[in-house]
């Protein structure tokens, strides 16, 4: 960062204060990761300096053939990863990426302004651009949600299937923000075919998972998935779309001119080394510890007497809630915080707290299976949790609670050392 440090000061402080926060806490937030060296790199790389527009061989400004051959290198990676047949990659983000299925359902003429989608409650784990009243999609489309079942916690497909006959919706969306379980895809499926709607999956939070197939994948049951980078992918910011051969021309139409202009080179470029790395024998084992602790933390705070929303988890999120503790979701993670260890507070099922307020905390297992937890360092974890949540008032014992989390997370290093000079 040496161009930064000598001409700006001032935001070379801020980053590098930013750098200092991260290498000393325990990341703990559902949808981050640390994005390894090489995409630090690819997106600050000269790509940057290049506009291009369109898909390789048919570009709208000169100069792009090398352009051409990274997205092509990155699409055949990012196909071969999760075994699609089509994949773009332009999008900017995961909600960019689902702006594009919607703009490339029109193209395709499946469905119009004022038609009806279906997608899951967004208080239980839906996302904004499901269907939010806050997003602007919400507009343009009719959103229905479909619920969990209040015994399990669990998606409640006979519940699904009534609905979809009833609202009769174009496209029904699965996936969310904060499921711990494993989603019947093929079952989603059937009830889409069965309605004559479309069938979208968003994994923008498993697909690092389903990448190292240590989770089903719904790329054979959907008609699109779509994804952001950054979640337990470990990439840049970013997201893609994956869909049939048959969609391929109309989804690509959909994004570009439809939904983006020029496109990220720089991103693109650590997309591609990610399609790379999540292929890895090195990212299958780290993913396979996301799920190993994830289940560990799920156990062991049980037993300290939190209650985890529908009883367990088999990906990277264990949802947690606070009444039998008789705490927030805003005090836990403020105490956690200011301990060092970051989550986020999270509604829960049929939660009756405000949503700044709520009764819950997502956690996340990526980042610290990616600087090398194992199950003994998630005990430590669940420990402090235990201890705060039991004296969230007491600052001689959150300062004890953050000695213990900073003495754990020193051992275990953000980047490796021997890239310590790009940060300089
Ligand atoms: C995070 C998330 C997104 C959005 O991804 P961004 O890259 O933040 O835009 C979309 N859908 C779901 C289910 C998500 O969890």
């Amino acid at each position: 960062m040496k161009a930064t440090k000598k001409n700006d000061p001032v935001l070379y402080g801020i980053v590098r204060e930013e750098y200092e926060r991260q290498k000393h806490n325990i990341e703990m937030i559902a949808s981050e990761s640390t994005s390894p060296m090489e995409c630090l790199e690819l997106a600050g790389c000269v790509f940057n300096n290049k506009t291009t527009e369109g898909y390789p061989g048919k570009r709208f400004q000169a100069g792009s053939q090398i352009a051409d051959k990274m997205e092509l290198l990155a699409i055949e990676r990012g196909k071969a990863l999760y075994g699609a047949d089509h994949i773009n990659i332009q999008p900017y983000s995961g909600s960019s990426a689902n702006y594009g299925v919607y703009s490339a359902m029109l193209r395709l003429g499946l469905m119009e302004p004022g038609d009806t989608i279906l997608s899951m409650s967004l208080d239980e784990g839906g996302h904004l651009t499901h269907g939010s009243p806050a997003n602007f999609m919400s507009r343009f489309f009719r959103f229905e949600h479909y619920s969990l079942d209040p015994a399990t916690e669990q998606i409640d497909y006979d519940g699904l299937e009534r609905k979809a006959k009833e609202v009769q919706p174009k496209l029904i969306i699965a996936g969310g923000s904060a499921y711990p379980q494993l989603i019947d895809y093929e079952r989603i499926g059937k009830i889409a075919a069965s309605v004559g709607a479309k069938y979208m999956v968003d994994m923008a939070h498993i697909s690092g998972l389903v990448a190292a197939k240590v989770i089903p994948s719904p790329v054979p049951y959907a008609d699109f998935v779509t994804s952001s980078m950054a979640k337990t992918l470990c990439g840049p910011r970013g997201g893609f779309i994956l869909c049939k051969e048959e969609y391929a021309k109309k989804l690509d139409s959909g994004v570009f001119p439809g939904s983006v202009s020029s496109i990220h080179l720089q991103t693109m470029a650590a997309k591609a080394y990610t399609f790379l790395y999540a292929g890895s024998e090195e990212f299958r084992e780290i993913m396979t510890r996301v799920v190993r602790n994830a289940k560990y933390l799920a156990g062991s705070l049980a037993q300290k007497g939190f209650r985890i929303v529908s009883g367990g988890t088999e990906n990277h999120i264990v949802l947690v809630d606070l009444r039998p503790r008789g705490i927030t979701g805003k005090a836990f993670q403020d105490a956690l915080e200011y301990v060092g260890i970051t989550v986020n507070k999270n509604m829960i099922p049929g939660d009756t707290a405000s949503p700044n307020v709520t009764s819950g905390v997502r956690i996340g297992l990526t980042s610290t299976a990616q600087r090398g937890f194992h199950e003994e360092d998630i005990e430590v974890i669940a420990q402090i949790m235990d201890e705060v949540a039991a004296h969230i008032d007491d600052t001689a014992v959150l300062d004890a609670c953050k000695e213990k989390a900073e003495a754990l997370i020193s051992r275990f290093p953000l980047y490796d050392p021997e890239y310590d000079a790009y940060f300089e």
